[in-house]
C-alpha cells in the first residue's frame, strides 16, 4: 500500500513529489496521464534547437516570490522580457502597424509624444533560459524514475475506509492501486471531468470544483524560430498587439534566448497568443498556419516568412487536450475575460477523513492559476500531509507506550 498517490505531473504534483522524497520514508507514486511531465509547462525545441514555450512562459519576481526562489535554487538562469514600453499596434487590417507607447492602462497613448513606460507591457516578467521546461526537468531529474508513472491515467478513486483504491489506465490495461492518501494535483474541473469518485464528492465540493475555471485552458500559442532576430535590427522590440476583428494572433512577443543574434547559437524567436476562439480554431485545418504566418509578416515584414531566416513555426492548442481543458472551459472561454479569483477554501480542505486532497494551481488563493499558485498549493499540501504523518507517528508511540 502506498503512503501517497499523486495524480498529475505538472509543477504542483512534481514539487510535491520532490518534498515527499526529501522528507524521507514516504512511499509515493506519481501518475501522469500524458506521456510527458510538465502539464501546462511545455517547451518545444525547433529544428535548430531553439526552445519555445507554448505553455507557461513568464515569472514575475515582484509577485511570484516562490517561483523566483525555485528558479534560483535550481541553479537556472533567466532573462528579462524585452519591454521598453513600445509595441506595434495593428488595429486595422488594411493599414500598416504603428509603433505606439502604452499608457498605464495598457492602451496606446493618445499623444504620439507621450513617453513609453518601460516594463508596462509585461510587468517586469522574466523567462527561464532553455524554456520553462528546464524547471520541470531540474525538479524531476533527482526523483526515482520508477515512481514516476507516465501515460498512466487515473480514472476512478474509491473510499475504502482506511485507504483509497485507484483505478489506473495504462494503454489497454486497467489496474488497481491502493494508497493511504491521494492528492489530485490537477485543475479541479479536469478532476471532475476525468475521475469517477465513489462515493460521489459532496455536492458543495462538486459545485466549488466546477465553478473554478482552469487558467488559460482555451489558449493556443504559436512560435517562430529564426536564424536572426531581424526585428531587433529594425529597432523593434518584437512586442505587438493586434486588435482588429480578423486578428489571428492577439499578442506577439520576443521569445529569444540570451544568445540570439550570435551566429554560433540558436535562439532567435517570436511567439504569440491566438486571437481566434477555441471554437473558431476547430474550423481550420490546412489554412491556419498560413494565416498565422501572414499575420507575423504584416507585423514584422517579409523577413518573417523568408525561408532563409525562418527555421520553423510551432503551434499548440490547449483547448484540444482534455488533460487541461473541459467542455465547461470551452463554453466559457474563461481566460479572455480577465483573471478569475481563485482560492475557494473548500478546495484546500482535506476530504474523506484526511484521505483525499485537492491540489493544482487553481486551489491556491495566492497566485491561483499561475505557476506561483501551483507552488503555493504544494506548500499547503506538504504541511497537511506531513502534519498527518507526525500525528499518526505520535499516535503509534502513544499506543506503544500503553500496550
Ligand atoms: C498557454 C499558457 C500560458 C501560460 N502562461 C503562464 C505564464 O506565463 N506564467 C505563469 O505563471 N503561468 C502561466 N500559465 C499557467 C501555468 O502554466 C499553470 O498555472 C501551471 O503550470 C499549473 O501547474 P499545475 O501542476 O497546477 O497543473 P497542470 O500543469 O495543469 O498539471 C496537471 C497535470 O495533471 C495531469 N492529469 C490530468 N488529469 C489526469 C488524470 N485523470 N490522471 C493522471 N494525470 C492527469 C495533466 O496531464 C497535467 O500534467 C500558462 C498556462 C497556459 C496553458
Amino acid at each position: 500500500m502506498l503512503d501517497v498517490a499523486i495524480v498529475g505531473g505538472g509543477l504542483c504534483g512534481l514539487t510535491l513529489a520532490h518534498s515527499l522524497q526529501a522528507a524521507g520514508q514516504v512511499d509515493w507514486r506519481l501518475f501522469e496521464s500524458r506521456p510527458r511531465l510538465g502539464g501546462r509547462v511545455l517547451t518545444v525545441k525547433a529544428q535548430d534547437g531553439t526552445p519555445i514555450d507554448l505553455g507557461a512562459t513568464w515569472f514575475w519576481p515582484s509577485t511570484q516570490p516562490a517561483m523566483t526562489r525555485l528558479v534560483q535554487d535550481l541553479g537556472l538562469h533567466s532573462v528579462e522580457q524585452i519591454d521598453d514600453g513600445r509595441v506595434l499596434h495593428l488595429h486595422d487590417p488594411n493599414r500598416t502597424p504603428e509603433p505606439v507607447a502604452l499608457t498605464a492602462q495598457l492602451t496606446p497613448a493618445l499623444e504620439a509624444s507621450d513617453p513609453a513606460q518601460p516594463g508596462f507591457v509585461h510587468g517586469g516578467a522574466r523567462r527561464v533560459v532553455g524554456g520553462m521546461a528546464a524547471v520541470i526537468d531540474a525538479i524531476a531529474r533527482p526523483l526515482p524514475e520508477a515512481r514516476l508513472r507516465l501515460d498512466h491515467q487515473v480514472e476512478a478513486i474509491m473510499d475504502r475506509g482506511d485507504h483509497v483504491e485507484l483505478h489506473v489506465r495504462h494503454g489497454d490495461a486497467l489496474y488497481a492501486m491502493y494508497a493511504r492518501r491521494v492528492v489530485l494535483a490537477l485543475p479541479p474541473r479536469v478532476a471532475m471531468a476525468s475521475v469517477r469518485f465513489d462515493p460521489p464528492l459532496d455536492d458543495d465540493l462538486q459545485s466549488a470544483m466546477q465553478a473554478t475555471p482552469t487558467w488559460m485552458a482555451t489558449a493556443a500559442k504559436a512560435g517562430y524560430a529564426y536564424r536572426q532576430a531581424f526585428w531587433r535590427d529594425k529597432g523593434l522590440t518584437g512586442n505587438a498587439w493586434v486588435t482588429h476583428a480578423q486578428a489571428m494572433l492577439a499578442e506577439v512577443f520576443d521569445a529569444c534566448g540570451p544568445e540570439a543574434g550570435d551566429q554560433t547559437y540558436p535562439g532567435a524567436a517570436l511567439a504569440g497568443f491566438a486571437a481566434l476562439s477555441s471554437h473558431d480554431r476547430t474550423r481550420f485545418t490546412l489554412g491556419l498556419s498560413l494565416l498565422l504566418e501572414s499575420q507575423v509578416v504584416q507585423l514584422f515584414g517579409q523577413e518573417a516568412a523568408d525561408p532563409a531566416l525562418l527555421v520553423e513555426q510551432v503551434w499548440h492548442d490547449w483547448a484540444t487536450e482534455p488533460q487541461t481543458c473541459t467542455p465547461t472551459d470551452v463554453a466559457e472561454e474563461s481566460w479572455g475575460g480577465g483573471h478569475p479569483s481563485y482560492g475557494d477554501p473548500l478546495l484546500a480542505e482535506a476530504h474523506w477523513q484526511n484521505k483525499l486532497f485537492l491540489g493544482g494551481s487553481e486551489t491556491a488563493r495566492h497566485g491561483g492559476g499561475y505557476l506561483e499558485g501551483a507552488l503555493s498549493a504544494t506548500a499547503r499540501l506538504r504541511r497537511q500531509l506531513l502534519s498527518l504523518r507526525t500525528t499518526s507517528a505520535t499516535a503509534e508511540q502513544a499506543h506503544g507506550a500503553t500496550a
